[in-house]
């Protein structure tokens, strides 16, 4: 089975709306083995809408709609699905009544214009939207199986996961599809498919693919088999594979993150960490604490972004910057050091650098990062040049690099 994507609204065509909704969907899709063969982007006109759904129709036997079911004039998708589908639109009391209680727990009255929302293409069971009145449909006939989704990305996303896909997934009972994430650090990409080999075969089951970002890669392990257990099996034997073949490079697997498993060692080893940061501005910090839990082993954190603050706040020596510049190998052990004394930290981490795009010079480059890593009384330091042509990607790599080497120290 193949799949086509349709996403509706002018705004996603105006260049003020990026089109997520697609690419979420893409990622799901493929998840449990539909490829998707194309993706139309298309206003809030009619027509374009109904020679989309027919051009999507010739090359998969699932269309996803997204957006334009809302209750505004500009909202037209209801209409030229039905006449894609070449039915009536049909009243469903039954959505009219939802809307009321809707709004009843909002405590506001219903709109006269949220009417039109219960309007939907005859022969189209409902799905529901628990969280706004945009509500979705389904049809299936023997070869096409059309969802209409709201455009909002959290209801569009809640209703695929709880009615689409279980539709989808009863409507190839013979073979199931389970997935797996395995995730790397400091292997580019082309480095990472040299040392997997044939094991990214295009045709091979299970198949990996990879997706990659600020120093990451992702591997995503798609297995199909008759049953979940068969399919679990597969994914196992391939996990081993890959540990084989990239050892330390792996850091995770699934939903985890560099912060959540440099946490986890922490919390296992009983040790404390503490963060000195220039250029990433707080970036570290923030996603050492974006994980629950994260005051068990996080003590504090420092922004020293000026000169002065090094000096004060970190007792970075003022020779050692007036020397070296605040972007140096002394610096960064300066800071490292001056953290773990203040702090009483087991683990501390160091950051400053070139985030660019002003401050470089020729010695210095844009992406000139120095990483400091302070763990039981020893300080080493890390200098890396980052490739990355844009602010967010350097502060990024150079913070996520900087957990990656404290999961490192912490592996030992
Ligand atoms: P509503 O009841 O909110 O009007 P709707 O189904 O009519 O729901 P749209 O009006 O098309 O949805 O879109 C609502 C919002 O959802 C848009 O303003 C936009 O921010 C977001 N959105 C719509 N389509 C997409 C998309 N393809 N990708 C990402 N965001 C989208
Ligand atoms: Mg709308």
């Amino acid at each position: 089975m193949n799949a086509c994507i349709v996403c509706i609204g002018n705004e996603l065509l105006s260049g003020y709306t990026a089109d997520t909704n697609s690419r979420w969907l893409c990622e799901q899709l493929l998840g449990i083995g539909i490829p998707v063969k194309g993706v139309w982007l298309v206003p809030d006109d009619h027509q374009r809408i109904v020679q989309s759904l027919k051009q999507a129709e010739q090359h998969g036997q699932i269309i996803l709609v997204t957006g334009g079911m809302g209750p505004t004039d500009d909202d037209i998708t209801r209409p030229a699905v039905a006449d894609f589908l070449n039915v009536p639109l049909e009243f469903k009391q039954e959505l009219l009544d939802q809307f009321h209680t809707f709004f009843a727990r909002m405590g506001r009255p219903m709109a006269e214009k949220n009417r039109v929302q219960a309007w939907i293409p005859k022969g189209c069971e409902i799905l529901e939207n628990p969280r706004g009145t945009a509500a979705g449909f389904w049809r299936q006939t023997q070869d096409l199986r059309v969802a209409v989704l709201p455009g909002v990305p959290a209801e569009m996303m809640y209703m695929f996961e709880t009615q689409v896909l279980p539709r989808i997934q009863t409507s190839q009972a013979d073979s199931i599809v389970q997935n797996a994430k395995v995730r790397c650090f400091g292997l580019g990409e082309s480095d990472l498919a040299q040392r997997l080999g044939n094991l990214m075969q295009r045709g091979r089951n299970p198949l990996i693919n990879t997706t990659c970002g600020a120093g990451e890669v992702i591997l995503h392990i798609s297995a199909m088999a008759r049953d979940q257990a068969d399919a679990a099996a597969l994914i196992e034997k391939d996990k081993v594979l890959l540990r084989e073949l990239l050892g330390d490079y792996i850091y995770g697997y699934e939903e985890e993150t560099l912060a959540s498993v440099v946490g986890g060692l922490l919390r296992q080893r009983r040790k404390k960490i503490a963060v000195a940061e220039s250029c990433t501005g707080g970036l570290l910090c923030k996603m050492l604490t974006d994980c629950p839990g994260s005051s068990d082993y996080l003590l504090c954190g420092w922004i020293t972004y000026s000169n002065s603050s090094k000096i004060v706040q970190l007792g970075v020596p003022e020779q050692t910057l007036s020397e070296y510049g605040a972007v140096s190998e002394q610096t960064a052990r300066a800071m490292a050091l001056g953290a773990a004394q203040k702090s009483g930290a087991n683990v501390v981490l160091g950051v400053t650098g070139i985030a660019g795009p002003g401050g470089a010079t020729d010695q210095k480059p844009v992406g000139l990062v120095y990483i400091s890593v302070f763990y039981d009384g020893r300080c080493s330091v890390h200098e890396y040049r980052f490739p990355v042509a844009n602010r967010t990607g350097i502060r990024q790599r150079a913070a996520l690099t900087a957990l990656n080497l404290a999961r490192m120290q912490l592996r030992i």
